[in-house]
């Protein structure tokens, strides 16, 4: 899928500049040439990565940057002035995940704006949202409506196996095969203990994502999709 960038910079030429050489990269980029619409056209555009300039007419970068972060964990590479150490600091500060100080070259801050997108991929992919349960694949632990809630190794991996396949009619065996990579012996009876310990801990009144299908097997019923 192709990437979005939005550029806000209120010197044309750099601007044009940068857009060129990020569409050379593959992006679809947008400019603004004041803080004002940077963040509008933000908000609008949904960007996959924001470069900002620190010095704007109207908004500052830096007042961008904060309100930004408000609601948005948007990747944002902060332009700052040569050898302005403060404008990093001030840069950072606000929020930026990176910067890069004029005058710069082109292709680096295209390599950086690719090298801050796959850190951010690497995060997402690092959790599993379904409905009101969250699970943290690398610290091996799960929310419940933003609650921690306590299970085993083997249940996290089933609650994994799960919410990778929301919606999905498994059968014992597959649930088997995929959680624990087909060690039956281990698994085979203990599979029902552990899904009874997940509906106890992730099953509410209003919440029953665990489901039995008779004859069939299990579905993690995740409502509003249709995965
Ligand atoms: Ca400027």
């Amino acid at each position: 899928m192709q990437k979005t960038v939005l550029i806000v910079e209120d010197e044309t030429r750099i601007a044009q500049w940068v857009k060129t050489y990020f569409e050379r990269a593959g992006f679809y980029a947008e400019v603004c040439a004041d803080g004002n619409s940077g963040l509008q056209m933000a908000r609008q555009l949904s960007p996959d990565i924001i470069v900002l300039d620190l010095m704007l007419p109207g908004m500052s970068g830096e007042a961008v940057c904060q309100a930004l972060r408000r609601d948005s964990d948007v990747p944002i590479i902060m332009l700052t002035a040569k050898g302005a150490h403060h404008d990093r600091i001030t840069g950072l500060e606000s929020g930026a995940d990176d910067y890069m100080v004029k005058p710069f070259n082109p292709e680096e801050l295209v390599a950086r704006a690719n090298a801050v997108l796959r850190r951010v991929k690497g995060k997402v992919q690092n959790t599993l949202e379904c409905g009101l349960v969250t699970l943290d694949l690398s610290a091996k632990a799960a929310t419940l409506a933003g609650d921690p809630i306590s299970l085993s190794a083997a249940q996290i991996t089933l609650l994994e196996t799960f919410m990778r396949h929301p919606n999905q009619v498994l059968s014992r065996n597959q649930l088997i095969e995929m959680a624990f990579e087909g060690n039956f012996d281990a698994f085979d009876r203990a599979i029902d203990s552990h899904i009874r310990r997940l509906r106890k801990v992730l099953h509410t009144e209003n919440h029953a994502p665990i489901q039995t299908v008779y004859g069939a097997g299990y579905k993690y019923v995740v409502e509003g999709s249709n995965a």
